[in-house]
């Protein structure tokens, strides 16, 4: 059993402004090592529950913020961008599930930290055949050609509710509860390890004992309308 672990910053434990996640900025050494820290805790969960072999997909801004030098060894890291599969990379590679960490809701979203689709500047939503969409949706879709369920997502609690709502009745980790866009209740790392890592364990868990969420397939005849705002990007 293959897991892959698709990461993003945004809804890492204690994230709450885009200081956090900015690379240069003073703060963002911090939120690095909580990223890789909330990556371990899916790694350990993920190998408990039976998982054989672990890939990780470094998803936010360049794909180059998790430190390799505290990932747990067991697991591989796809670090850098452009990648072919972007914050799926590693998922045409024989991939039984996928793990959601670190995410965050749809562009316009209330109570959800930092709520973005790709492009906070540019995007202010997108259609995934008539569903409107978050990066999980695209994301869960593309796992979905490749008949990979998504199992488990981590983040604040507005994200985690869009994820079950959309893509199916999947494991989660709320690590904060948001109470508007740069603001939440955070959890300790210690509490949220604990968190992740016993959703990761129960997702794998149930994926062997085919009681997983069926793969996110949608109908080969994509349409995909967005609304964006004028931008130099
Ligand atoms: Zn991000």
């Amino acid at each position: 059993m293959k897991i892959l672990i698709a990461t993003d910053m945004e809804g890492i434990t204690g994230v709450t402004m885009w200081d956090h996640v900015t690379p240069g900025h003073a703060e963002y050494a911090r939120f690095r090592r909580l990223m890789t820290q909330d990556v371990n805790a899916a790694i350990r969960g993920a190998i408990d529950g039976g998982a054989g072999e672990i890939i990780v997909a470094d998803g936010h801004w360049n794909g180059s913020n998790i430190l390799v030098e505290e990932l747990d060894p067991r697991a591989k890291l796809n670090s850098g961008s452009p990648s072919p599969f972007s914050m799926m990379q590693g998922l045409d590679t024989g991939v039984g599930g996928v793990f959601f960490i670190g995410y965050h809701a749809r562009q316009g979203s209330q109570n959800a930290i930092l709520d973005h689709t790709w492009s906070d500047t540019c995007v202010a939503n997108v259609w995934l055949n008539e569903m409107i969409a978050g990066e999980y949706t695209l994301n869960a879709a593309l796992a979905g050609h490749y008949n990979a369920p998504v199992l488990m997502v981590s983040g604040d609690q507005t994200v985690c509710a869009q994820v079950r709502d959309q893509i199916g009745n999947v494991e989660v980790a709320v690590v904060k509860q948001a109470s508007g866009r740069f603001a939440a209740e955070c959890l300790a790392p210690e509490i949220t390890s604990q968190l992740i890592h016993e959703a990761a364990q129960r997702a794998v868990k149930r994926l062997a004992k085919k009681d997983a969420p069926k793969p996110f397939r949608r109908d080969r005849k994509i349409t995909f309308p967005f609304c964006g705002y004028a931008c130099a990007e």
